[in-house]
């Protein structure tokens, strides 16, 4: 088994704001220091969401543009776009930032409940995007919050509209959608393909510590990041993304693994040369 455990930052996501933690990047060029910062503590992917000029998300290019060139500008972390993008955006604006080529691009495998509100991906939907990435030499993160959206993501596989290295996003925790618990994660983890990679995103501060445990013993990789947890331990915000990714590289450390480096990532997804 690859020994090297992957850790992805999410410094934004899109549904935090400044009020939930005052340390949240929200312009390009906090985003950029943010992910520096996480690079420089062992980040090897940034996934990346932006917003707009009052802190909404937002899907627009000149935005997404802006914030990965000052991220390249910077160092060399492998950046994977959102096409999740934020509840009730329609599924052309979603896409937008793939028409950039970044090196990945998530790619929601269902329809969600997210708390009160839900995200809609059809099966349409998904051959979409999965074709505009393949076109684009752009490696989907096959995002599952529920079990069917593992099912889905086989029938997209079986179309040949998605082709290995395959990479998975375990979502877990997300309010009424599939909680984040040892065994359900390894549940996920027996029905993916043959040699999938796959990489545990826990929801909510104690969800996100257990999943890099869990993620740890069952041969998974790590995100961590505002996007899903905000906290560093109960009732104590973090500090910074890289606060977060800190903690996650002393532990897969003190677990005996090697942090992979964005080449490394490059090598086992087999990323485009110069994304
Ligand atoms: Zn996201």
């Amino acid at each position: 088994m690859n020994n090297k455990i992957v850790i992805t930052c999410a410094v934004t996501g899109a549904e935090t704001t400044k009020a939930h933690n005052p340390a949240l990047p929200v312009t390009p060029t906090e985003i950029a220091d943010a992910a520096y910062d996480a690079w420089q503590a062992g980040a090897a992917v940034l996934h990346l969401h932006v917003r707009d000029e009052h802190g909404k998300p937002t899907q627009a290019l000149a935005v997404f543009k802006e914030a990965i060139e000052r991220v390249r500008r910077k160092c060399d972390i492998v950046i994977e776009t959102t096409t999740g993008g934020a509840v009730g955006m329609t599924p052309e604006e979603r896409l937008q930032p793939v028409t950039l080529e970044p090196e990945m691009a998530s790619l929601d495998c269902g329809t969600v409940n997210f708390g009160d509100e839900y995200l809609v991906n059809t099966l349409p939907i998904m051959r979409e995007f999965a074709r505009e990435m393949a076109a684009r030499k752009v490696r989907p993160t096959l995002e599952c919050f529920d079990l069917g959206h593992v099912f889905a993501s086989h029938i997209l596989i079986k179309e040949g509209l998605v082709a290995a290295p395959f990479h998975y996003g375990l979502v877990l925790n997300v309010p009424s959608a599939a909680k984040y618990e040892l065994d359900v994660l390894e549940f996920f983890v027996r029905k993916l393909p043959q040699g999938a990679f796959w990489t545990a995103m826990g929801i909510g501060g104690k969800a996100n510590l257990d999943a890099i445990y869990g993620a740890i013993a069952l041969g998974g990789n790590l995100r961590v990041g505002f996007e899903d947890n905000i906290y560093y331990s109960k009732g104590r915000l973090a500090a910074s993304n890289a606060e977060l990714v800190e903690r996650a590289a002393r532990i897969a450390k003190d677990c005996g693994r090697e942090i992979a480096r964005p080449d490394d990532v490059r090598e086992m997804l087999q990323l485009r040369k110069n994304g």
